[in-house]
């Protein structure tokens, strides 16, 4: 075999957070390039792949979209549970989405699996008017708890990209 052949590993991922954070968007923002202002609720999960080339190296991402509602909750193990990675959404223009972060690392960090690369993103981080969360806040937070931190904005694209490669670098780094 070639010695530079280019090996694809799958990474399972699942997206929690509170309803309207836009973990849909992210999702599109990542996989289709796109952002539409009225994305319609998540019913259950979704599923989606994408794949992220890194140096000599491919990650298949296998993409769990959970939905966020409370009435979905008792799903989420099967998702979390075997996941390569973890993105734990919040949107910064809402304090009650950051607690409810908080309490999906907690239950990860009990109920998951300890090899989880984990993620905490700040998304709509294009709405700095309308901030109250601080970006100082989620990293300290992020810090304490073993997770890596990034204030997102699937609207204009900020750090979309750059999170799902840190992720397959952590990914990686893990194997
Ligand atoms: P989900 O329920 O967490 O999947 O959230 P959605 O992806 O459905 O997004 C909820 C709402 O927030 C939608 O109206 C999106 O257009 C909007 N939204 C999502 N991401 C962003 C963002 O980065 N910036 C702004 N301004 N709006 C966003």
């Amino acid at each position: 075999a070639a010695a530079h052949e280019n090996k694809v590993k799958n990474a399972k991922l699942v997206l929690l957070g509170d309803v309207a954070t836009g973990k849909s968007s992210i999702v599109l923002r990542f996989v289709k390039g796109q952002f539409v202002e009225f994305q319609e609720s998540t019913i259950g999960a979704a599923f989606f792949s994408q794949t992220l080339a890194l140096n000599d190296e491919t990650v298949k991402f296998e993409i769990w979209d959970t939905a966020g509602q409370e009435r979905y909750h008792s799903l989420a193990p099967m998702y979390y549970r075997g996941a390569a990675a973890a993105i734990i959404v919040y949107d910064i223009t809402n304090p009650a989405t950051f607690t409810r972060a908080k309490k999906w690392v907690q239950e990860l960090q009990s109920q998951g699996n300890a090899n989880t690369v984990m993620a905490l993103a700040g998304n709509k981080a294009d709405l700095v008017e309308a901030r109250k969360v601080t970006a100082e806040e989620a990293q300290a937070y992020a810090v304490e708890n073993g997770l890596f931190f990034m204030e997102t904005s699937a609207k204009t694209a900020i750090n979309v990209n750059e999170i799902f490669c840190e992720i397959a670098k952590r990914f990686l780094q893990a194997q």
